[in-house]
């Protein structure tokens, strides 16, 4: 088997194109970790392209175009935090932390840095392939509209903007996050449970006043009346859904 990272730099379009796998980056420098995901993932059914540092990363986000990036913190050229907070904004594929000690996990919960999910090494393969399958079939990651467009809202999910009578509104990332996963199944019933899971992961379902608050503010910022909504509508003890 070929050392990890050497062979990828040149990496091109052919790969990506076996069969509609999907296509996972991994940014990792332990060498231990390499071999196991490259390995791992493989057998599973992905196309694996990895990194050793951030550098080779952005050519590789450009070269192989991943749908999903696995990504270590310390990494040799800087922060993996850093490094998400980047992708979080120039791009909407999907982002798991590999965290390596506790510390990190209150670092990548604690601020909103835009990562789908985390694992803790050290993980469990089978683990971290159930969440990569979680997060790839996320209504964000595979919404193919750019824009969506009802009553007087333009929600645009590449800028990341929603327009309300012609002036932005300006949403926090939850906010937006929420709204965008509503707004990605418009007309249909999104459970509070798939709401938790899409964007407070690793939050019990019993805890759901973050998830009210966001609700309670996104009506504040879209609604006309927000004690009576027009648009986001909860259906009892269920979850909520987003008329046009
Ligand atoms: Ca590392």
């Amino acid at each position: 088997m070929p050392p990890f990272a050497a062979n990828y730099p040149e990496f091109d379009v052919t790969v990506a194109d076996v069969e509609n796998r999907s296509v996972i980056l991994v940014v990792e420098d332990e060498e231990s970790y390499q071999d196991a995901l490259n390995i791992g993932l493989t057998v599973e059914g992905f196309v694996v392209v990895g990194a050793t540092n951030i550098a080779q990363a952005r050519q590789l986000m450009v070269s192989a175009k991943p749908d999903l990036v696995l990504l270590d913190i310390m990494l040799p050229d800087g922060s993996g935090i850093d490094y998400c907070r980047e992708l979080y904004d120039s791009t909407r594929t999907p982002v798991i932390m590999v965290t390596a000690r506790s510390s990190e996990v209150d670092v990548v919960l604690g601020l909103e840095i835009g990562a789908a999910d985390y694992v803790t090494k050290p993980f469990r393969l089978r683990e971290l392939i159930a969440r990569i399958r979680a997060v790839l079939r996320r209504p964000l990651a595979n919404t193919d509209e750019e824009v969506v467009t009802f009553g007087d809202l333009r929600i645009d999910f590449v800028r990341r903007t929603v327009i309300r009578r012609g002036e932005e509104i300006e949403l926090s990332r939850k906010e937006f996050d929420l709204l965008a996963l509503f707004a990605s199944r418009l007309g249909q019933v999104v459970t509070r449970e798939v709401c938790l899971d899409t964007l407070w992961w690793g939050l019990e379902l019993s805890d759901t006043r973050t998830l009210d608050t966001h609700v309670k503010r996104l009506r504040q910022k879209i609604e006309n009346d927000p004690a009576n909504p027009r648009h986001l509508i909860t259906i009892r003890g269920v979850g909520f859904r987003l008329d046009p």
